[in-house]
């Protein structure tokens, strides 16, 4: 592309997006007012709304529900060319929100506008970013004919619940292949590109004693002494890999601990919660050997009884940062903002790490403040959403056409 090219495209992207204002703050309070409280989801409902708009602007799409209800949809622009010279790129933002909690000082499900920032369940997170990206489609879906790739628009189900129904349903079964994607759930203000995530481990550990009268303890074995005792040596657990350039150190939290009944009762049984989070080129074979070994020094030493159980094991994920993605969200969010974001480890998994596990280049990109998701009161800036629009368009025109 030519400088002067460029710069009238910069500039058009840029009124563009700037006379979208009104549909985006539209969009996302449509999108925030109707209930996809995950559980149950109920996605379906919002997809409507994402369908309206695509049949409105003639946007080709597909409709995937792994069960009645729970829907995701997809949106084609563009796509003229054959991969690998055209390339397919797929933004995903998901519908479904965490429940909305109490103490809300107007209604989570009626959004609001208030001094520039819309309101309501899932404004951040991430809703607000769908309107955003829906204002993308209609750009581009104008331009199409100068989109050799293709421009891929993914509403998707499940995501604050592991995505088995959403992102994982549409990569497994539903025969959706991408080259990138950018996932704008993230937060952090358009300031940092997520292209590492740290491995996420929640392990579930028994204690197995025996049941007795409380006022003869030496006849049973105490379940909960027993659990504490492992627990003073679980805390101080070693890991492989300490430090990383674009990671916080690893962590170990100790998230549940269930156990008794009375006062007067020696507890039989004591279970615990845990949620590690361990370093790329760390292991979580090597995390749980090390804790089995930690089990076998304190059954050797007290006589208790330990039941370890993997709940899950999502492991750690990342892509070269000199990839072109983070060139491109780099190159054009310095072209609207001013300011060039950093990649950076996310200690949280987003569904970039199903997408890079299928080989797929995909980062974490987008508007909303770190504090705003899952809050009492969640909000996004209205500018952001436009900001982002512009460099989503740019983006987007940059490797598809
Ligand atoms: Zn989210």
């Amino acid at each position: 592309m030519h400088n002067s090219s460029s710069n009238n495209l910069i500039d058009h992207v840029k009124n563009y997006m700037q006379n979208e204002e009104k549909e985006i703050i539209d969009l996302a309070c449509k999108l925030v007012n109707i209930k996809t409280e995950n559980p149950p989801g109920n996605e379906i409902l919002a997809a409507k709304v994402v369908e309206d708009f695509f049949k409105s602007l003639q946007i080709p799409y597909t409709i995937h529900e792994k069960i009645t209800g729970r829907a995701n949809i997809v949106g084609y622009i563009g796509g003229r060319g054959e991969r690998p010279f055209a390339p397919t790129l797929l933004v995903a933002c998901h519908l479904d929100v965490v429940p909305a909690g109490d103490d809300w000082k107007r209604n989570p499900f009626e959004a609001w506008v208030e001094n520039g920032r819309i309101y309501g369940r899932g404004s951040s997170d991430n809703k607000g970013q769908m309107a955003s990206m829906m204002a993308v489609a209609r750009f581009l879906k104008e331009n199409e004919s100068k989109l050799k790739g293709q421009f891929i628009l993914a509403g998707v189900a499940d995501e604050e619940r592991g995505s088995v129904l959403g992102l994982e349903y549409l990569l497994n079964e539903c025969g959706i292949r991408v080259d990138y994607a950018i996932i704008p759930d993230v937060a952090h203000n358009m300031q940092l590109i997520d292209v590492t995530e740290k491995g996420a481990l929640f392990l579930e550990i028994i204690s197995h004693g025996k049941q007795a009268h409380g006022s003869r303890p030496e006849t049973g074995i105490n379940a909960i002494w027993n659990m504490i005792a492992l627990l003073e040596r679980v805390k101080q657990l070693k890991f492989q890999k300490t430090s990383h350039p674009l990671h916080t150190p690893p962590t170990l939290n100790l998230g549940s601990i269930h156990s008794g009944t009375a006062p007067n009762i020696v507890p039989a049984l004591c279970k615990v919660q845990l949620d590690i989070r361990y370093l790329p080129d760390d292991s979580s074979d090597d995390i749980i050997d090390n804790l089995k070994n930690i089990i076998k020094e304190v059954e050797n030493r007290y006589p208790a009884k330990f039941d370890l159980r993997i709940i899950s094991d999502q492991p750690p994920t990342a892509v070269p940062t000199n990839n072109p993605l983070v060139e491109l969200i780099s190159k054009h969010t310095s072209t609207v903002l001013g300011t060039r974001p950093q990649p950076k480890g996310m200690s949280g998994a987003t569904v970039a790490k199903q997408l890079i596990q299928k080989g797929i280049t995909a980062v974490g990109f987008g508007p909303g403040d770190d504090t705003e998701a899952h809050a009492t009161n969640e909000s996004i800036s209205v500018k952001e959403l436009i900001d982002f629009a512009k460099i989503m368009a740019l983006i987007a025109m940059d490797i598809l056409s």
